[in-house]
């Protein structure tokens, strides 16, 4: 009989192992999420400060390549005028000195409706994308397009890239979203590494810009930078190095044609605008009207998770705006946004003039039993077509959506018109519906 004696051994190198930090070449102090290659103009005229006198680190994403809209040099379209219009962000930006640039490659979406931009741009993979870029670039201020349905442009577009950066800014350090993108490869020198590495990571600060066409709202809500002092670095002022910026994006004639045309003529009144920028969100303090860097320190802050999604106490039986007006009253208390709800002083709209306008409108009825609802619409003079109203069955603890369509009369009024929907239940009137409606000239994406 023989006994069998196993011997055990610890190895292991007694030199001590460092963490391998993120890249730095990528640490980001503003990150700008917008949708169309031209957006950031917006905001150009703050950032020439940041980046050429406070040396701040920009990096940029856009939605889309901007594949939709005319050509004011070519007749290359679609995705061939995507691809043109890539380039030009980047030569723009690059005269900015910012290189990194990012495209998540939504389709250009002519609208208005923030719900059909999200639905084309694919949302869950846009998503995913802005956040593994926040991780990349660890940004601590984030500024976007205003996640609100306002009266202008009101780009569904411009809408969906504020919707993504909010869902992304409150996402980016919870290690539970996307987890693929934080697991540490296994050897990260090596091939076959099927996860990321990236590490969490919480922006400290949410700002938003707009495309309404009265920017009256904004006044107190946020940061007011003028874009009429000089650079001491660039020995220019912040209009004309916003212009220079814009004067890339050639096939579009309402910027790149615009600034190009301001340049050679020296008239640049469209530039001396301030840029205005509406507080989202703090994690770090500060004033409303404070500067965006104010409370902001290069300490990493640890997940802040926001409020989420809780059922609010609305009325038994009511009627409410729907569609995107619905979705955001929800999203911006999800998000703790909180100064956006009662930021606008009236739900408005700009149709352009002889339109069709169709108001989602949703009846809730939060009783134990079913009810039968009656709708009726008070619409302006001139206005034709109105189709909707009428009495609808809504079963207990249910909404039932619905549309308000009419043509909006046909001539331009600088006035702004009332579009009432009323409702009543058993006889009794429940809180009516208003929106406002200025008819314009111009054509406005519907
Ligand atoms: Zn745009």
């Amino acid at each position: 009989m023989s006994l069998l004696v196993v011997c055990a051994a610890v190895f292991g190198s007694s030199q001590t192992i460092k963490p391998v930090p993120p890249d730095d070449r990528f640490k980001t102090d503003i990150l700008v999420i917008v949708a169309h290659p031209d957006d950031e103009t917006a905001v150009t005229g703050y950032l020439a400060k940041a980046i050429f006198d406070q040396h701040k680190r920009v990096a940029v994403i856009f939605g889309t390549r901007g594949d939709g809209g005319g050509d004011a040099v070519g007749k290359e379209q679609a995705a061939a005028l995507g691809a043109k219009r890539e380039i030009e962000a980047r030569q723009a930006l690059g005269s900015f000195d910012v290189s990194h640039v990012w495209f998540l490659g939504g389709p250009d979406t002519p609208g208005q409706d923030v719900l059909r931009s999200l639905e084309t741009w694919n949302h869950g993979a846009a998503l995913a994308q802005t956040v593994r870029l926040i991780r990349l670039t660890r940004p601590e201020i984030i500024l976007t397009w205003l996640p609100d349905y306002v009266a202008g442009e009101n780009h569904g577009d411009h809408q969906a890239a504020g919707v993504i950066a909010t869902e992304a800014f409150d996402l980016a350090a919870d290690p539970t979203a996307f987890g693929e993108q934080l697991a540490a490869p296994r050897n990260r020198t090596n091939i076959g590494n099927l996860t990321e590495g990236l590490e969490p990571w919480q922006p400290k600060k949410l700002y938003f810009f707009t495309d309404a066409t009265d920017p009256g709202f904004q006044s107190g809500k946020g940061p007011r930078y003028s874009t009429e002092e000089r650079s001491p670095a660039k020995k220019e002022l912040y209009y004309q190095l916003a212009a220079h910026e814009m004067s890339f994006h050639l096939t579009q004639d309402d910027t790149g044609q615009m600034a190009l045309r301001a340049i050679q003529s020296g008239d640049f009144t469209y530039f001396k605008q301030p840029v205005l920028l509406i507080l989202g969100k703090s994690l770090v303090g500060g004033k409303v009207n404070g500067d965006i860097f104010e409370g902001v320190t290069s300490s990493p802050l640890a997940f802040s998770p926001v409020t989420g999604y809780r059922p609010s106490k609305a009325p038994p039986l009511s009627i409410e705006l729907g569609g995107p007006w619905s979705y955001y009253q929800r999203f911006w208390t999800a998000h703790d946004l909180k100064l956006l709800p009662g930021l606008l002083p009236e739900n408005g709209v700009e149709v352009s003039a002889g339109e069709r306008i169709q108001i989602p409108i949703l009846i809730n009825n939060d009783t134990e039993s079913d009810s039968v609802v009656r709708i009726l619409a008070n619409i302006p003079e001139g206005w034709t077509n109105l189709e909707g109203p009428g009495v609808y069955e809504v079963p207990a603890h249910q909404s039932i959506p619905l549309y308000v369509q009419a043509r909006v009369a046909p001539a331009a009024s600088k006035e702004r018109q009332s579009l009432i929907i009323k409702a009543s239940a058993d006889g009794k009137d429940l809180v009516p519906v208003e929106l406002h409606v200025t008819p314009t000239k111009g054509s406005l994406p519907q």
